[in-house]
């Protein structure tokens, strides 16, 4: 059997990164940068004030003081989005607005606060070093600097970097359309009522549901019986439309399990025993040049082996390096025992106090109990054949 870690580092070195394309910067959010983005022009583009106040010659306020204030008569007033039309001379200010382009001859502002205006006379209460208050231009990005780089997650602040910019579009790596299908005699769709022997189809929304929080695009595939024939017409079907596949069900080695049968026919897939609780048969593997995931059944199987394996390939896909979640150290709040030689993961409750991460599981951890993850805020990882006791420290991570 394979390591999770060997099993994921085997995985992602065959996952392929999507192309580029270009995207109107409002269509851009959650993409990964394809180019290189050197800023064309200074931010800010010139010289201006970081307050409401007075523009001022820093010699001329040196000795300014509640008691003995400096006086200077205001030539003029900025507001932002004008030029100045007045040099400020020795014993002259202009009133300046925040955003305003500093005039020529002044080299500090003072802020509004500390000052008192009377017709065109300014009394300055306070001193001001040189240079105070004063944004300069490329201070925040000089013209020429390279801003982002290939591979830049592009988050709110990217957005507004790139408007800063003057990108109205930016070459951007695809999303992954992602190909959902449930596989299962027993699977019932929505609505439909129960008859004997039938459950409710859970994987695909839950599937579907962190495809999206994934960042890729699912596509719905519906059901596909346990016929070999029918379930082969419905993956190839799938495969067509997407850049991925994922199933549910049918990779372990019950007898009506004819997923790994159809997968063999499309591709190079591998079928995989992880070392892992929930989730150890899967198989994986690559057809025309597109990832298929074939997850286990079980529901708790289905949603842990995706956040896994399948998000950090779906990232990769979409250009992403950052791939895996960051792993915490969390103290036990109660003891856990794994009886198993697979690493558990076990559905916790993490709660973070005074810089502490403390970890409670969230009961019964059957690989059907789905409810034992919407209790859930993450994953602990319990190695094999150990208990542990309350206070000793395990692997934890966030989910969703
Ligand atoms: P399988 O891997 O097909 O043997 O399924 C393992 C278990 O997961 C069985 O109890 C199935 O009924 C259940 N199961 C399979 N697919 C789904 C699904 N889409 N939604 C909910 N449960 C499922
Ligand atoms: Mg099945």
């Amino acid at each position: 059997m394979l390591s999770v870690e060997e099993a994921r580092q085997r995985m992602l070195a065959t996952i392929p990164i999507l192309p580029s394309e270009k995207r109107e910067i409002l269509e851009c959010t959650g993409y990964v940068l394809a180019e290189v983005l050197p800023a064309t022009e200074n931010i800010p583009p010139f010289d201006n004030s970081a307050m409401d106040g007075y523009a001022v010659r820093a010699a001329d306020v040196k000795n300014a003081s509640e008691k003995n204030p400096a006086v200077l008569s205001v030539v003029e007033t900025i507001a932002a989005g004008y030029a100045p039309t007045k040099q400020v001379a020795a014993g002259q200010a202009s009133r300046i607005m925040t955003g305003a382009m500093m005039p020529e001859g002044a080299d500090a502002v003072v802020m509004q606060e500390v000052t008192q205006q009377d017709a065109d006379e300014v009394k300055i209460f306070e001193s001001i070093d040189t240079a105070g208050n004063v944004r300069f231009t490329g201070e925040s990005v000089a013209e020429g600097q390279q801003v982002m780089g290939k591979g830049k997650h592009l988050r709110p602040p990217e957005v507004s970097m790139l408007a800063s910019l003057n990108c109205a579009k930016a070459t951007v790596h695809r999303k992954p359309t992602v190909a959902i299908v449930s596989t299962g005699d027993e699977l019932t769709p929505l609505g439909e009522p129960l008859e004997p022997g039938k459950i409710r189809d859970s994987n695909r929304y839950g599937l579907y549901a962190q495809v999206e929080e994934a960042g890729g695009i699912p596509i719905d595939m519906g059901i596909a019986p346990d016929d070999e024939a029918e379930t082969e017409r419905i993956f190839r079907a799938a495969l067509a439309k997407a850049d991925a596949l994922i199933t549910s069900g049918g990779v372990s080695v019950g007898e009506h399990d004819v997923v790994k049968t159809v997968l063999a026919k499309l591709g190079e897939i591998n079928f995989w025993r992880v070392a892992m609780k929930p989730g150890k048969p899967q198989a994986y593997g690559i057809a025309d040049g597109k990832p298929i995931f074939g997850l286990p059944g079980n529901p708790v199987s289905s949603l842990v082996v995706f956040e896994l394996f399948v998000r950090p390939a779906l990232l990769k896909m979409a250009g992403h390096t950052n791939l895996f979640r960051p792993t915490f150290k969390a103290v036990l709040a109660e003891s856990v025992t794994n009886r198993d030689g697979r690493v558990n993961y076990m559905r916790a409750i993490l709660k973070v106090s005074d810089g502490e991460i403390t970890a409670q599981t969230t009961g019964p951890q059957g690989s059907g109990i789905l409810h034992s993850l919407v209790l859930a805020n993450g994953l602990i990882t319990i190695p094999t054949a150990t208990t542990l006791q309350v206070g000793e420290k395990v692997d934890a991570q966030f989910l969703f």
